[in-house]
């Protein structure tokens, strides 16, 4: 059968999520023995000990379905944020919320979502799934948000405005007052998402993040992960904080079953085990500061990140004037991912992931030789 002809013809539009490339492909690629991966900013020193344990312990209970709802996480998540439960949609990663959230409010064929660009892909793809419209205003040069041209753009039309904080790939976050300030102009017909995947990593973290204050903001949404801090990315596993008539309807549409049985208690246990999350977030802050220091010892632009990357441009440190997209395919060859961003739209420019003291060493060693080797 034709799928030109049997399945939406604008489905043929969309290309799959490319997340890069794994350890196994470069080391068997390029035959190497050590590969690392500073591509997908994941968690540095791998899955808590905790977590490992809890895993373990109920791999037997498998054959069961989750128990709807992912209550025990629900209640842990609760008393971790200090913010009722009826506030709390657990998904299978943040990704399954973000499509809740614009199947629940856009009307296909007839609102539109407001995007910056560059952001994170997912939303412009659940939206066009869902047929609806998106509409992207640029970020401005320095990578801030131009908020003037934002709420310039709402029509009656507009059913959702996202901002990423922390900011993926640019790791730019607003200071917490110029997100209220934004929420409080929004006519109330508007959602705002605040996507704060990467806001564990911020420091201070109160004078960036909206959490504490979504009692008082009826149109807003806050997402959170459990694919960064707590690293789970492979089980799925994000939530959402909503007012909870919004969360209400969620839960209406939500496959029921989304969070399988390991992740919620996966989530859970990762919620105590308050020494691994402290290691992390040591080694992701330090690195963070390790990583910008040497990038830009060595002449690269490096721009200020509150998240568990850095974005940088090579700058004066590129004497040999070698394209980024080569300094990135040099660096696989040695064994070290890291992600270019051709797909955001910016061929110039890397983003690395921070890992681990001896990765960032081995990061640093590497791009070094290749730009003046
Ligand atoms: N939002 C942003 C900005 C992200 O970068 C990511 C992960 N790359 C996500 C959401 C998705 O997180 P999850 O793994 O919970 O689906």
């Amino acid at each position: 059968m034709q799928s030109d002809t049997f399945v939406r013809p604008e489905i043929k539009d969309f290309s799959p999520y490319s997340p890069g490339l794994s350890i196994d492909e470069i080391r068997e690629k390029y035959a190497l023995q050590r590969v690392i991966k500073m591509a997908s900013n994941e968690n540095p020193l791998g899955v808590s000990p905790l977590v490992q344990k809890t895993l373990a312990k109920h791999i037997g209970g498998v054959f069961r379905y989750p128990r709807s709802g992912s209550p025990d996480l629900r209640a842990a998540l609760a008393r971790h944020l200090d913010v009722p439960e009826e506030w709390i949609v657990a998904g299978n990663g943040s990704d399954e919320i973000i499509d809740l959230l614009i199947r629940v409010k856009a009307r296909p064929g007839k609102d539109h979502v407001l995007l910056f660009e560059p952001s994170f892909s997912m939303y412009r793809l659940l939206a066009r799934l869902c047929g609806v419209e998106v509409r992207t205003i640029p970020l401005d040069e320095d990578f801030h948000f131009p908020w003037v041209r934002m709420l310039q753009s709402v029509t009656e039309e507009t059913a959702v405005v996202f901002v990423t904080t922390p900011d993926n790939p640019t790791g730019y976050a607003p200071e917490v007052q110029e997100l209220e300030s934004v929420a409080g102009q929004l006519p109330p017909h508007v959602l705002l998402v605040v996507d704060e995947a990467y806001m564990d990593f911020a420091r201070p973290m109160d004078e960036y993040t909206l959490l504490p204050r979504l009692k008082d903001m009826p149109n807003v949404v806050v997402l959170r992960t459990f694919s960064k801090l707590y690293g789970l990315a492979g089980l799925r596993l994000g939530y959402g904080v909503m007012p909870p008539w919004l969360a209400d309807a969620l839960i209406r549409v939500k496959p029921p079953f989304s969070v399988n049985i390991l992740a919620e208690v996966a989530g859970t246990a990762a919620l105590q085990d308050i020494d691994f999350t402290r290691a992390t977030l040591d080694c992701v802050i330090t690195g963070r500061t390790y990583l910008a220091t040497e990038l830009e010892r060595m002449g690269c632009r490096v721009f200020p990140s509150q998240a568990n990357f850095l974005l940088f441009k090579l700058g004066r440190a590129n004497r040999n004037e070698l394209s980024a997209q080569h300094v990135f395919q040099e660096l696989l060859r040695r064994g070290v991912i890291i992600r270019p961003l051709k797909s955001y739209g910016l061929d110039e420019y890397l983003r690395v992931s921070i890992g681990t003291e001896e990765e960032n060493q081995i990061f640093i060693r590497e791009i070094e030789a290749v730009l003046h080797g």
